[in-house]
């Protein structure tokens, strides 16, 4: 958890404030890499964002002497450390809250799974979502906050601009342009100096009945940026505009969404997806927050993990059609029930 300490006053805040209120000054940014229990209650009451229960408040606190409290489904003992498990499992999901700061929620994530392998070198495709013209708000796409967060990521983990593609395309008749310049996504791109790629345009090679993007087949890396909506499938739906749209519908009408989930295994063991579940849309199109952030190599199991979170009230076709089973997804990060809430029922 990252603490910001002014030098001077030595106050803290857990919220990511650049200078201090009392004097001024820059803050420095304290990360904390160990933490112990030192304080435990018990929660007895259900109530709508916390309904299972028995969960436990932990009051943690790390090497710097900066606490926090943290939900947990699991009892600890005081002194115990606290600390959580990567999950290498290809089929795993990585869960964690997000707290003020999406890049430290990113961070947490790829390193619940392993971490994800990059450098110089890495030629990375970036698919936000980008499904309709409409303000980040309404959370339609991925939000330009997220989307700047694992940009930044990238930078940090060593990726260089020059080998990031951004690709979207649209599968309707909105231009994928106009979506861009609503949605904030092409601001983030501009302030990065990155031309995002229209998708549809680009170059696609056929795969037995697949036609998928040369950027994508071509990639060392291709990370899906789902924008999570409740009810839906949207980490799958996002990860579709790899294919070229007339082979898509083409596919679409043939056969099921869930059939064409097959033509992920081209670009298996590359793809990653990482899912913005902040703020998310209902199935009524309000939004409300939820505060998780996602990740998993499978977009399937990300979007099953996270209707199961909120407790949606209908299962999308498409995971039906796929029978997947939540037993079988090994989780990393936070169980269900710390991460439940039932958002369709305000
Ligand atoms: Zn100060």
């Amino acid at each position: 958890m990252a603490f910001y300490q002014c030098e001077k006053c030595k106050l803290t805040w857990q919220y990511p404030l650049e200078i201090c209120p009392h004097c001024f000054t820059n803050l420095t940014e304290q990360i904390g890499r160990q933490a112990r229990v030192i304080g435990v209650s018990r929660v007895g009451i259900p109530t709508l964002n916390h309904p299972s229960v028995p969960y436990f408040i932990l009051l943690l606190q790390d090497e710097n002497g900066n606490t926090w409290a943290h939900k947990s489904s699991k009892e600890y003992e005081i002194g115990a450390e606290f600390k959580t498990e990567a999950v290498l499992d290809a089929g795993a999901v990585a869960v964690w809250k997000v707290k003020y700061n999406y890049l430290e929620a990113i961070n947490k994530v790829f390193e619940l799974l392993g971490g994800i392998k990059i450098d110089g070198s890495s030629k990375i495709l970036l698919l936000p979502t980008a499904s309709a013209a409409t303000h980040y708000y309404f959370r339609d796409n991925t939000s330009p906050q997220f989307f700047e967060a694992v940009l930044e990521y990238l930078l940090k983990a060593g990726a260089v601009l020059g080998n990031i593609t951004v690709g979207a395309q649209s599968f309707d008749d909105i231009p994928i342009g106009a979506i861009a310049q609503k949605s904030g996504l092409l601001e983030v791109c501009q302030r990065h100096k990155i031309m995002p790629k229209d998708l549809s345009a680009s170059t696609f090679d056929k795969k037995g009945k697949y036609e998928l993007s040369k950027d994508a087949l071509d990639a060392d890396l291709v990370l899906n940026l789902a924008m999570l909506k409740i009810g839906q499938a949207s980490a799958t739906q996002n990860l579709f505009r790899i294919l070229k749209k007339e082979n898509f519908l083409g596919l679409k009408y043939l056969e099921s969404e869930a059939g064409i989930t097959e033509s992920f295994k081209e670009i298996e063991g590359k793809t990653m997806t990482i899912a913005d579940g902040e703020t998310t849309q209902r199935s009524n199109k309000l939004t409300n927050y939820t505060g998780v952030v996602l990740a998993g190599r499978d977009p399937q199991n990300v979007d099953l993990v996270f209707n199961e979170i909120t407790k949606a009230n209908r299962l999308p076709e498409i995971l039906k059609d796929l029978d997947l089973k939540l037993e079988n997804i090994p989780l990393a990060g936070r169980t269900i029930q710390e991460t439940q809430y039932l958002a369709e029922y305000f």
